[in-house]
């Protein structure tokens, strides 16, 4: 059976200490026993959340990697580097990375092999702008950032990712996809994930909706046949708001 996942995502939020005293409470509040919970810290945070983090059903992930194994990249952090954190988990491919960092489906082709060479688990972030939502392409594009990345993978390392549907119109903005938008876009995505890795891997793959879900819609958006959880921005940074998301399925 596939996995329920709730991924916060801090963003560039918390200070250390901030993050440890976040975490902790986290750590305490989660009781659900079959939903993996995971805390997208930033880089800074890691090592430290990973120690403060007792919880089983708890991991952490880095909000990203660096595009190459090592070397002369001032500033990047490496997916090795995360992997030597205890974090188990990357986000990849978020779109605020994707327009405000230029990363391209090249660039994340390069980030997801890294990652998966470091078993660190990629939730890898698609969507689309509200252009073409509007111009009602949402399928089309979407399912080409799929083909783009995810779909070059083997169907072993395909097996591994995580997807987290985020309509970027819906990110921070305090404005949800219906309902009926989510499971129609998840359905297309495992829809597309059957037709090139076949049913089963498709039914395996967990599809997360990311997108200003909260503690008051979660449950609605998580009662979608094809939503398996959530990735969750604003939300994630207070501990009770994202504990009752955690319990919403
Ligand atoms: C996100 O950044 O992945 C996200 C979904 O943010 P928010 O929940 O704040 O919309």
């Amino acid at each position: 059976m596939r996995k329920k996942v709730v991924a916060g995502n801090w963003k560039c939020n918390t200070t250390v200490a901030e993050g440890i005293a976040l975490a902790k409470e986290v750590n305490d509040k989660v009781t659900a026993q079959d939903v993996v919970v995971v805390l997208g810290t930033p880089f800074t945070h890691i090592t430290e959340v990973v120690k403060t983090v007792t919880n089983k059903a708890i991991s952490v992930a880095a909000q990203n990697c660096a595009a190459e194994a090592k070397g002369a990249f001032t500033g990047e952090v490496s997916a090795a580097m995360v992997a030597s954190t205890g974090a188990k988990y990357v986000i990849l491919g978020h779109s605020e990375r994707r327009e405000y960092y230029g990363e391209t489906s090249a660039i994340l082709n390069k980030k997801l092999a890294l990652a998966l060479e470091n078993n660190l688990t990629p939730i890898y972030c698609c969507g689309e702008a509200l252009a073409i939502r509007e111009a009602g392409t949402q399928n089309e594009y979407v399912i080409n950032q799929l083909k783009e990345t995810i779909f070059t993978l083997s169907v072993e390392d395909f097996k591994k990712i995580i997807i987290a549907y985020e309509p970027i119109w819906a990110i921070g903005t305090g404005k949800t996809a219906t309902t009926e938008q989510a499971q129609e876009m998840h359905k297309a995505i495992r829809d597309a994930i059957a037709a090139q890795f076949g049913n089963e891997v498709a039914q395996e793959t967990s599809i997360l909706y990311g997108g200003s879900c909260n503690a008051q819609n979660a449950q609605e958006l998580f009662a979608n046949p094809d939503v398996d959880g959530g990735l969750i921005g604003g939300a994630s940074l207070k501990a009770g708001d994202f504990n009752i998301i955690i319990n919403a399925f």
